[in-house]
């Protein structure tokens, strides 16, 4: 990568990074709700507390290197310091902060932001992308789905097609669509959810719902087939749309088979139902592409994106609106009673626009299609024979491994050991940013990891599942 546009931590970052960790985590468990934190720990613990970050490490308050294999939360693509992002919102600041995109008002950044958008996204069949609207986040932009198919069916005369299936497991976010979509029980636990017609089928898991015996490729087109089943079960009259993340993420980066999605894609078009695809996490080279459609073959009417738009920069999400759909929203739907204060936000997209020029210039998506994922696949897929590793797979730069007691038999550790936990501590411990969900340890490393990087990246992964063996024994 082109190091010149690196930057060092700025002189105020590196005073913070002197303060007193204590007094810091004291004022924070005293006043910062945290999202998805149980604040009993943060009131024992303690936060770690992140100061500055460069290319693919962060630094905490004491001083700590961390090497982070997560991209923060799967967004920062293009790596940490890059110059010319704070330049783009500097700049774009001091020229139009702020304006609304409502009543027939536009501004620049946010009309080449969706030209530019659409013209990455390949047209598939007779699919293409005509047009983008934009959030803030990839929450509200799945709520912006959840309203768009309704009023998709509305304005075809269809109105009782509300109901919207998606996937035990999946994560769409944490509003009141976006978590009712999300097929977390955890989250369904909380706040009566999900919110009326919003279904969910099985997960294509093949490590945990295959027959014994039963192939990748049966194993997805069965899977898919729980799709066709729902529909029957609802009837096809009533069902708007499916969504679906290409590549699961939150829920432990569960790849599916081969012969998933174009199964999916089958059913979906023989009852006419629209297709969702998720890419929060999976466009903008997450998976080698722009969009991860391209990679599964799949044709989807609407996309949510978010995060790697701006490599986490600033918040930005939005929805990727396919013909289909636009032609009868736009072409013949009137206004749309729909829109964010920040939606096409000024700022958020010219640093959009130069993080996707960037990744461009410096190649990060063909990288990781044709060089580093490959190489990912082959050095991550090679912990495959540590003891405690039963599977360790990868798609382009997201990768995971299940932790598992006897590997012939295929045991699964008892949940209360929380086996997870004491890996991602011994991660932490040795300066690894890896995440476990349940047993299940995941990456998502930025996408300007170098060869060398990877290496360094496994050999940290190995060392913490010593670590974490030793201790179980
Ligand atoms: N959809 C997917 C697939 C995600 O992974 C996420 C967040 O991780 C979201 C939606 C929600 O995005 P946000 O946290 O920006 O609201």
């Amino acid at each position: 990568m082109n190091t010149s546009t690196l930057i060092a931590p700025p002189a105020l970052v590196r005073r913070a990074e002197q303060q007193d960790t204590q007094a810091i985590q004291a004022l924070d468990s005293a006043h910062y709700m945290h999202p998805f934190t149980d604040h009993a720990d943060l009131a024992t613990r303690g936060s770690r507390v992140i100061t500055h970050a460069d290319n693919i490490y962060v630094w905490d308050s004491e001083g700590k290197k961390i090497l982070d294999a997560m991209s923060g939360l799967w967004c920062v693509n293009a790596g940490y310091g890059r110059k010319e992002l704070a330049d783009a919102a500097y700049q774009q600041m001091m020229t139009l902060p702020f304006y609304n995109s409502f009543f027939q008002t536009t501004n620049v950044p946010a009309v080449r932001l969706a030209a530019k958008l659409t013209s990455l996204a390949p047209k598939v069949g007779d699919r293409s992308f005509t047009h983008v609207f934009f959030g803030s986040s990839g929450s509200e932009s799945n709520d912006t789905n959840v309203r768009m198919a309704r009023r998709y069916w509305d304005l075809l005369g269809q109105p009782q097609r509300k109901v919207i299936i998606s996937r035990e497991n999946a994560y769409h976010g944490s509003t009141m669509a976006g978590a009712s979509l999300g097929g977390m029980s955890g989250m369904h636990a909380q706040g009566d959810l999900p919110i009326p017609n919003i279904t969910h089928i099985g997960q294509p898991h093949y490590w945990e719902n295959a027959l014994p015996g039963e192939s990748r490729a049966d194993f997805g087109i069965r899977a898919a087939r729980w799709l066709e089943e729902k529909i029957l079960e609802i009837g096809p009259e009533k069902v708007a749309a499916f969504i679906g993340e290409p590549v699961q993420g939150a829920g432990g980066v569960i790849i599916p088979p081969e012969t998933y999605w174009p199964e999916i894609q089958r059913i979906v078009d023989k009852y006419g139902i629209l297709l969702i695809a998720d890419e929060v996490i999976c466009a903008f080279g997450r998976l080698g592409h722009w969009f991860a459609y391209e990679q599964f073959g799949i044709r989807p009417d609407l996309i949510t994106f978010a995060k790697g738009v701006t490599s986490g920069y600033i918040p930005l999400g939005g929805v990727m609106v396919g013909n289909r759909v636009a032609e009868v929203l736009i072409g013949q739907g009137g206004e749309f009673n729909h829109g964010y204060t920040y939606s096409g936000h000024p700022v958020a997209c010219a640093v959009a626009l130069a993080n996707l020029e960037l990744m461009e210039r410096e190649g990060l998506v063909d990288q990781v299609r044709t060089d580093t994922g490959p190489y990912l696949a082959q050095q991550f897929g090679a912990l495959k024979d540590h003891p405690l590793v039963g599977e360790a797979e990868t798609c382009g730069f997201v990768a995971g491994l299940v932790l598992v007691k006897d590997k012939e038999q295929r045991t699964m550790f008892d949940p209360d050991l929380s086996v997870g936990m004491i890996c991602r501590r011994h991660c932490f411990g040795n300066g690894l940013v890896m995440r476990a969900v349940g047993d299940r340890m995941i990456i998502a490393p930025p996408l300007v990891m170098t060869r060398a990087q990877i290496d360094e990246m496994v050999g940290l992964i190995r060392q913490c599942l010593d670590a974490t063996l030793a201790e179980l024994r």
